[in-house]
Parts: C-alpha cells; structure tokens; sequence
C-alpha cells in the first residue's frame, strides 16, 4: 500500500461542483483583478480569523514583506526571527533591507523560546517575527509583554496555521498583523499562489493594501515607490469555497495527530509536544528520531511518503552566508535539522492508512538492521 504524504487533488475531486462554480464565476464576472471576490474573501477570512481587517496579496512571502514595510522596516533595522523556520520567514527581513536576528526555539512546540527574545533584542530592533511552526501557535503572551516593553511590532507567521487557536481565541489579531500564506500544500490553500494579512490595526491594513497597489490609494497617484502584489480573483474565488470545509479538515488533522499520539510506541521516537494553551492545527506531524535516515528509508520501503520541514536552517544556507552565523551557532535548529521527520497527515488519508502508519512507527515492526 502507497501511503502519500499529500494528495493535492483530493479535495478538487471532493469539491469539484463547487470549485467549478466559483471558476466559472470569476470567467463569467469580467472582474480579473480586484473586485468583488477578492473583497468577499478578505470580509469572510478576517471573520474566521477574529480579525477586523484582510488584505489580501500575492503570495505568503509578500504578506510578510508588506506588512513589514508597513511597520516601517528598513535597512539597518533588525528584526527577530526563529532559527528553524521556512526560509521565507528570514527572506522576507532581508528584502525589506534589515537582518534577520535568530532566537533558537523551544524543543518539543519546536516554536521561538520566549525566554531568549530580550537577549536578542537592541536599539535597532523594530519587530519580533514568531512563527506557528507546523500548525501549533507560538506563546504568544510572553511575546506580547516583551514588545510591549520595548515598543516593538510583532508580526506573526501563520502560513502554517490556519485556524490554530492560542488560549482559546484564533490566530489572526493576537499581534499587530498576522501574514498568511494560500499555497496549495498549506491547510486552506489556493490552487496555485495567494497570500494575505490580517489586522485588527486600519493604518497597517491600508498601508500594506496600498504598497501592494503600485503605492497607490487613488488610480495613478502614487505616495511611495510600491509594488505589483494583489491576490488573484479565481484564486479568492477558490479560496472562498475552501474556507467553508477549513474547520471540517482541521478537525480530520487533530483526529489523526491525537491517533499518532496515542497509537505510536516506540522509545526512539520523540512526539510532539501540546501545552495546554495550544489548540494547533497541525499542518505537519513531526516526529525527531536520532538515526532519521535510516528511519525514513525504513518507512520508505513500507510504502509510507514522509517529508524533512527543513533539511538544512536558514543561517547554513548559502543565501545567509553573508551573515557570518557559522555552524554550531544555532545548535537546537541544527541539531532539529538532522532529526525531525514529518509523517504523513493528509486530512483525505483513510484510517486504514493511519493505521499502517502507526504500526510501521512503533517499536515492534523496526528491527535494529533495518532503523538503527
Ligand atoms: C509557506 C510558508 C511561507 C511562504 O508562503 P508562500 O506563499 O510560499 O510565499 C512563509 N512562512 C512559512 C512558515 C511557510 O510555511
């Protein structure tokens, strides 16, 4: 049996109706960018987010970009960031021309440890970036306090975290913006790229709308040197029909991590760790396994697709080499990096599937030739 990591065309199948409807409508509309559609998704996704304001954008790396810019982020400006996110999260500090100031994370939530920020923090920082890693919320009141403190932003990453509820209450205005990412793999994803902020702050939301319109409020006046960064209709027409079945998927997510947590027995993998506060989504399972290797070409040879989120940390890539943080710098992101394995959590996986999994991960079905 092929167990995938994930099945792209699943939900197009499951929706297909639906999906052509919307299409169709934005065919039919004239309106091939902006308009109603795009408006209609940004009104529903900041509902669903608790949010007062969505703008929606091209892509997630913009929406971290824009929203940064929109908090006045420029060269020579630091801006606080996990040492084991996706690239992005990093990219987009260093296209606002600041650094990005690594702040390793907490092993088990694998998310930023508060308790390292201010040490990080100086008279150049403007923002703190904490990330949803892999669908679990950030602590985020300890982050809150320190911005407070020291008159900083923070900009959340939730490309990860759709619909993850911290103490009780959706990600999307815990911080000053939240940046999301529509990509097809993610928990609501487009069919093809897409992005958004939300904001309970006006001054941010009109900003980074008007960055992402050519710096532009009124057709051809133009206040700053902006850019071309919109969300596609037929992307936000998708996305509307999508967001109705978010919950129901999410709820197909928890049930398989909660069978993983209870089902898996085996000492030489670590499960993910859930503080009480965390309500996460679970965008990736990742386990950490010492020979992980050997353990994924094991489940390889079962059949079982498994992917590494990430391989290699931002600093050790050759993009950050102008950096300077050699090897050894940030050991937990490094250390992660050669250990961490995501299982497969597709919400369209069957439960037959889950089983298999949970049988090949446990102790008694690795013998020590083939996972050691
Ligand atoms: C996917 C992702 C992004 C970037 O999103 P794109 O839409 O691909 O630009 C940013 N941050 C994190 C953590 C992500 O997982």
């Amino acid at each position: 049996m092929m167990i995938p990591f994930l099945n792209l065309k699943a939900p197009y199948f499951d929706l297909k109706r639906e999906i052509d409807d919307a299409v169709d409508r934005v065919l039919r509309s004239g309106w091939y960018i902006g308009g109603p559609e795009v408006e209609s998704f940004e009104v529903e996704y900041a509902s669903y987010c608790n949010a007062k304001y969505a703008v929606g954008v091209a892509n997630g790396l913009d929406a971290l970009r824009l929203a940064l810019q929109a908090m006045g982020v420029g060269p020579g400006d630091e801006v606080i960031v996990p040492s084991n996110t996706y690239i992005a999260t990093w990219l987009a500090v260093s296209q606002c021309g600041a650094i990005p100031i690594a702040v390793e994370p907490i092993i088990g939530t694998y998310n930023i440890d508060p308790t390292l920020i201010e040490g990080a923090i100086n008279s150049r920082t403007k923002v703190i970036l904490p990330v949803h890693l892999y669908g679990q919320p950030a602590d985020l009141d300890p982050i809150l306090s320190i911005a407070k403190k020291y008159e900083l932003y923070v900009l959340e990453d939730g490309a990860q975290a759709h619909g993850a509820k911290y103490k009780g209450r959706r990600i999307g205005a815990h911080g000053d913006a939240v940046a999301w990412s529509f990509y097809p793999g993610k928990n609501l994803g487009a069919m093809g790229d897409g992005g958004a902020i939300t904001t309970n702050n006006l001054e941010i939301a009109k900003k980074i709308k008007m960055l992402g319109n050519y710096g532009s409020t009124h057709k051809y006046i133009h206040e700053v040197k902006g850019f071309n960064s919109r969300l596609d209709p037929l992307q936000a027409a998708i996305l509307r029909t999508k967001l109705k079945y978010l919950d129901l998927w999410n709820d197909r997510r928890k049930n398989i991590a909660i069978q993983y947590l209870n089902g898996i027995k085996n000492p030489a993998l670590i499960l993910p760790v859930v503080p009480a506060w965390s309500d996460p989504v679970w965008h990736l399972f990742v386990v950490r396994h010492s020979s992980r290797n050997n353990f994924q070409d094991y489940l390889s040879g079962q059949g079982v697709s498994t992917l590494i989120h990430y391989p290699i940390p931002p600093h050790l890539q050759s993009a950050y080499l102008d950096l300077n943080n050699p090897r050894g710098r940030f050991p937990l992101a490094e250390s992660m990096a050669d250990e961490i394995l995501s299982l497969p959590i597709d919400p369209y996986l069957t439960d037959a599937q889950i089983g298999t999994v949970i049988h090949l991960s446990s102790e008694g079905s690795i013998t020590s030739n083939e996972a050691s």
